[in-house]
């Protein structure tokens, strides 16, 4: 098969790769894909994992060779710690994804005032949009995600915490 060997499409596959743990986004929404280069007929994708210890970043790099492998291209895949992804790197469109499958996207720059100083941000309930929120659990239905609930709409939800 010949596949089309070009930044382009390399991207265009890597939109079909989903993040494991929010499969309504991809790792394009996610930001995660650093670069993208083709070297001796092969396609080299950088990634960075959204924090090291996920164990969902392994399903991804598998995930990333699969799609490209059915469309008859080869890759190497690269992971690169630093600089950290954060979630500021997260696409707009990303963020909307995130929230219409019912979790609250991140909030704010990871360098906001707020988070300096050590106080909790503050989470929007992505169901009715109130500010009206607490934490109930550090942890989610996965560590990337703490649980939430609204005191307004009385609905649990997971916060997107992964930084
Ligand atoms: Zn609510």
């Amino acid at each position: 098969m010949d596949a089309i060997l070009n930044q382009k499409n390399i991207y265009d596959l890597l939109e079909q790769v989903p993040d494991p743990e929010v499969p309504a986004l991809s790792i394009i929404d996610l930001g995660i894909v650093r670069n993208v280069e083709i070297e001796n007929g092969k396609a080299v994708v950088t990634i960075t994992p959204t924090y090291t210890g996920c164990p969902a970043m392994d399903m991804i790099e598998v995930n990333i060779k699969a799609v490209l492998q059915e469309n008859g291209i080869e890759s190497e895949i690269i992971s690169v710690l630093s600089p950290a992804w954060t979630t500021d790197w997260m696409s707009e469109e990303g963020k909307q994804k995130l929230k219409a499958f019912g979790i609250a996207p991140p909030v704010g720059k990871t360098t906001d005032k707020l988070s300096l100083l050590g106080e909790e941000k503050l989470v929007k309930c992505p169901i009715c949009n109130s500010n009206n929120t607490q934490m109930i659990s550090q942890f989610g239905s996965t560590a990337c995600k703490s649980l939430f609930k609204c005191n307004d709409c009385l609905e649990p939800f997971d916060y997107f915490k992964c930084h």
